[in-house]
């Protein structure tokens, strides 16, 4: 049995990895101390009114570094929630954005509920409420603290509390970019709901690319032969298949909370996804053998196992029956450090959730960006370059005596719109940081794995930042 999410071991094991870490970045003692902690923990509670009654809600926000600002990190809705585990996630938040170049300290916020159990109007309350005890003590604005989606919440829970927010602070002019992952309508961005799966996908990609890597575990290079595990069929989960399918891998097994599917020849994961809409479960689709334990699932034959539920899923009771090569974390902490250390020992590979499932915080910040511009990327220049396109076009046709076929021509021509820009950027951001990451791995003896790698490189970031503000020599 994995543990479960309540296990209060959570930020100990960021820490740990922390620790391994700092030791290969020669950094004062004082400075990494200060790296490491929670900079701010702020625990509150409040009623909402349920039935005839009252019932008191648990909430946290936490800050995790204030080296820059503002800091940013998803609200989490489950009644798993715990402030070791807020914590944790705010702390991966600073190291997440340090690796992907996102220029925002670390934060998360959690309210202790069970979103299912309670009504749209009770969801609403809640939200509002939560956001005005934010409010209260300065813990949101588009300069302070910037929440965004996480498990249990979405776009309707972020419009609910950038309405809230603007309410509260008339005619404050970048109100809207105090959260993000808000819907289009709601000046939100593009790509942005499926940015975190898309990221995953385009990790795994580039980690696959690396052909000496691949030959070390056994593995050929490109996505066309490889076969993947998905763990969570949410936001991340169901947009990493999506992808990756996208890509030319096969999705062979999907697991919920509630059991698991295998099929070797694979499945269609927007088929899965309608059945488990229609019958409430995953489980009964046809041509696939099932599993009631849904922890079965992960220890299914496949190449790449993608955990993108929840923190706590592969530890040293199940590490041993992963039959994948690559683990590539989707969720926050879904490998504990010692099942890491066994698996890297078996000649895995794992890409870690501070890398991997930081797509989402990129793309936030692009959200961001267009929220304090007040103008949707692409706006300004979209037609100027389709324009200056066709004329360089029109004068080659002429200068050449030949025409361009329509379909080429068209293509040619088009301006770029806000979705291929944010994906443009996003690709990019993965590619490069993923290298960046192999680079540090490659040239300092006695790093073992990416996460390491990826901890020592954004430990160096912070340090920087620390320095340039002058807080330490
Ligand atoms: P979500 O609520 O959209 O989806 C989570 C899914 O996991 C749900 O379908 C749920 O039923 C399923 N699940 C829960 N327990 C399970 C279990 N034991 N076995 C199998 N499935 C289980 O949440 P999400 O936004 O996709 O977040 C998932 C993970 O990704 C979290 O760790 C979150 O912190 C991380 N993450 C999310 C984002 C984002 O942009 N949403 C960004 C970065 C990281």
């Amino acid at each position: 049995m994995a543990n479960t999410a309540n296990d209060t071991n959570f930020f100990t094991d960021v820490c740990k990895n922390f620790d391994d870490a700092a030791q290969f970045t020669g950094h004062p003692e004082g400075l990494l101390s200060q790296i490491k902690a929670c900079n701010s923990v702020y625990r509150f509670q409040f009623p909402i009114r349920r039935g005839n009654g009252f019932e008191v809600i648990d909430a946290w926000r936490v800050e995790h570094s204030h080296h820059m600002s503002p800091t940013k990190g998803g609200i989490r809705y489950s009644e798993m929630v715990n402030e070791d585990e807020v914590m944790a996630l705010a702390a991966l938040m600073t190291y997440k954005c340090a690796i992907v170049n996102v220029p925002f300290g670390g934060a998360k916020g959690g309210i202790k509920i069970t979103p299912k159990n309670y009504t749209t109007g009770e969801l609403e309350n809640i939200t509002r409420r939560y956001t005005t005890e934010l409010i209260k003590k300065n813990f949101i604005g588009p300069g302070i603290d910037v929440p965004a989606p996480d498990y249990g919440s979405g776009e309707r829970e972020m419009s609910w509390i950038a309405d809230t927010y603007m309410t509260m602070n008339p005619g404050q002019l970048d109100a809207l970019g105090c959260v993000t992952g808000k819907p289009i309508a709601l000046h939100g961005i593009r790509g942005r709901k499926e940015a975190t799966g898309r990221g995953v996908a385009y990790a795994i990609r580039e980690c696959v690319r690396v052909t000496e890597d691949m030959q070390k575990i056994g593995l050929t290079a490109g996505l066309g032969d490889k076969r993947v595990i998905v763990q969570g069929l949410g936001n991340v989960g169901y947009h990493s298949a999506k992808f990756l399918t996208e890509f030319g891998a096969t999705i062979v097994g999907l697991c919920e909370y509630e059991g698991a599917i295998y099929n070797a020849n694979g499945l269609n994961v927007d088929e899965v996804f309608a059945h488990r809409k229609l019958t409430g479960s995953i489980l009964g689709f046809p041509g696939a053998t099932e599993f009631k334990n849904s922890m079965e699932g992960l220890e299914q034959p496949c190449d790449i196992l993608v955990p993108a539920a929840l923190e706590n899923q592969i530890t040293v009771e199940n590490i041993k029956n992963i039959k994948a090569k690559i683990i590539a974390e989707g969720a926050n902490g879904p490998c504990t450090p010692e099942a890491e250390d066994i698996f890297t020992q078996m000649g895995g590979i794992i890409i870690p959730d501070m890398y991997c499932n930081a797509g989402g915080v990129t793309v936030s910040y692009f959200e961001w960006l267009k929220n304090l511009s007040h103008v949707a990327f692409g706006r300004m220049e979209k037609r100027y370059a389709e324009n200056s396109n066709a004329n360089l076009i029109n004068t080659l046709e002429s200068l050449t005596g030949q025409s361009i076929p329509s379909e080429h021509r068209l293509m040619i021509i088009k301006g770029a719109s806000e979705l291929e820009l944010v994906n443009s950027g996003l690709e990019d951001t993965m590619i490069h940081s993923y290298h960046e990451i192999r680079e540090t791995l490659l040239s300092k003896p006695g790093i073992q794995t990416l996460r390491t790698a990826a901890f020592v490189g954004s430990i160096d970031k912070i340090a920087v930042s620390y320095m340039n503000l002058g807080i330490w020599p």
